[in-house]
């Protein structure tokens, strides 16, 4: 038997050349082939976002703990940046593709990849598209509210095209299709400045309501605060009318994101007294303090309340006991805090102890020098690592509020024992931690007249002899 094939006689072009048949077959087909053309173009899903969760929340927490407010500027600016850049990605890779970039917001206890899957990418899709990413960015470094700015095909099974997020305040890191399953990653680095400011006002109700409208970021008034916590007591000695001036950086990437730095300078002026501190790199130790004019350490010893925003729920000496009645001497002081908040090493040292300690709970003892020991009480854990014989600084985190033991809530009990006796911790007169001497004073007196030099400048643009530890703009 002959082959034989029927050709669609709607298609068939062949016969009836010319006729009005014939033209009638030829719009048929061409309208067929320009339908075929913009289906290979346009073929994918046109003007469908891809199915990636949109968030505003914010925040890339840096190494400094960037306070709140600075977050949110840092924010919107990169996930501009990073749109920016996911949109020249859609122009050059994909002119077919018009799927806006949509931003993942990592969730607490998320990795990138489950942010990514999360989103609708497939597990073979997100796994090819992290291994050039891990080359260039620590996965493990992600936190959750890190924004990933990320451009798909959309669809029900949408391919990733490209995708932004920042590494670091001065770190984008970008991914971009090169192939079949195939990624390519880079770090850019952006250029940043350092902004030196003066700060000046004087005191309304609290110092850090008044340093916030003088517009000082959150970080730095908190750190302002600690550094002056030693010498002054907030909750009594400041009143309407006492001024401040602090001069501080802050860096800038060339973004627009910006972030806090250093404090170089500050005074409080509480009407009878000045406290004035200047930040100082002691020149044999390397390490940053802050000092008073006269080349003390602002910090002390040790720290009388070691734990943020904690109230005193209850104080040295006798009372009744919560739990078992009766009365009885409180050998420490007690902060009330919700569990998980942390607890620091109230001075320099070595952990004698972090271990269960009968009605103590999870307990952590340190050794000082001069004869003192502190120790803390009910914590819900230890920090990592926390263990006898490891060396401490003091304002590290040793470990989290908790209640374990012999207790009715979550609170830190904290004794100071001084060669063996509990004593008060708010009664205290703390011995100063450092005084400079030598060299280390004469350079620091060199310091003290560059930074009252540039106190003195109209324009806040100086650019100081000495950097400190959290300025990332060297
Ligand atoms: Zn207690």
């Amino acid at each position: 038997m002959a082959f034989s094939y029927r050709r669609d006689p709607r298609l068939d072009l062949t016969s009836a050349l010319f006729q009005p048949v014939w033209w009638r077959r030829l719009v048929v087909f061409a309208v067929l082939i320009s339908a075929a053309v913009s289906a290979l173009t346009f073929g994918v899903p046109t003007g469908e976002a891809p199915s990636l969760l949109v968030s505003d929340a914010t925040g890339f927490d840096d190494a400094l703990g960037t306070a709140e407010q600075d977050r949110d500027e840092t924010a919107t600016d990169a996930t501009q940046i990073q749109t920016a850049f996911a949109q020249e990605h859609i122009d050059i890779l994909t002119p077919q593709m018009h799927a806006a970039p949509a931003t993942i917001t990592l969730a607490p206890r998320e990795t990138i990849s489950d942010a990514l899957m999360r989103s609708g990418l497939s597990a073979a899709e997100t796994f090819a598209a992290m291994a050039p990413l891990k080359k260039v960015y620590n996965v493990r470094r992600a936190k959750p509210g890190l924004e990933i700015s990320a451009v798909t095909t959309g669809g029900e099974a949408p391919e990733l095209k490209a995708l932004t997020l920042r590494a670091d305040f001065d770190t984008l890191v970008h991914v971009k299709r090169v192939g079949r399953r195939a990624f390519e990653a880079e770090a850019v680095q952006l250029e940043t400045q350092r902004h030196t400011h003066i700060a000046q006002a004087d005191i309304d109700n609290s110092l850090y309501l008044t340093a916030e409208e003088a517009e000082m970021p959150a970080a730095t008034i908190v750190a302002l605060i600690k550094a002056l916590s030693y010498r002054v007591d907030f909750q009594r000695e400041i009143r309407s009318g006492d001024g401040f001036r602090t001069l501080y950086h802050t860096s800038e990437a060339a973004d627009g994101a910006t972030r806090p730095g250093d404090i170089i300078y500050a005074e409080l002026d509480l009407g009878d007294r000045v406290e004035r501190l200047y930040q100082f790199k002691h020149p044999k130790t390397g390490r940053t303090d802050y000092f008073d004019e006269k080349g003390e350490s602002m910090r002390r010893l040790l720290m009388r309340t070691p734990i943020d925003g904690a109230r005193l729920t209850s104080s040295f000496g006798k009372r009744r006991h919560p739990v078992l009645g009766y009365v009885k001497s409180h050998p420490g002081v007690d902060f009330g805090a919700r569990t998980g908040t942390p607890i620091y090493a109230a001075g320099d040292g070595v952990i004698e102890r972090a271990n269960r300690y009968g009605s103590y709970g999870n307990y952590i003892r340190i050794r000082h020098v001069r004869g003192f020991k502190t120790a803390y009480a009910h914590l819900s854990r230890f920090a990592k690592g926390m263990k006898a014989g490891r060396k401490v600084r003091q304002g590290q985190v040793i470990g989290y509020v908790g209640a374990t033991g012999r207790v009715t809530g979550p609170h830190l009990h904290y004794e100071v024992i001084r060669s063996g006796k509990r004593v008060n911790p708010m009664r205290l007169d703390l011995p100063t931690g450092e005084v400079l001497s030598g060299d280390a004073l004469a350079a620091f007196k060199v310091h003290m007249e560059t930074v009252n030099a540039a106190l003195l400048d109209p324009t806040p643009r100086v650019q100081m002899a000495q950097n400190g530890p959290n300025d990332q703009s060297r």
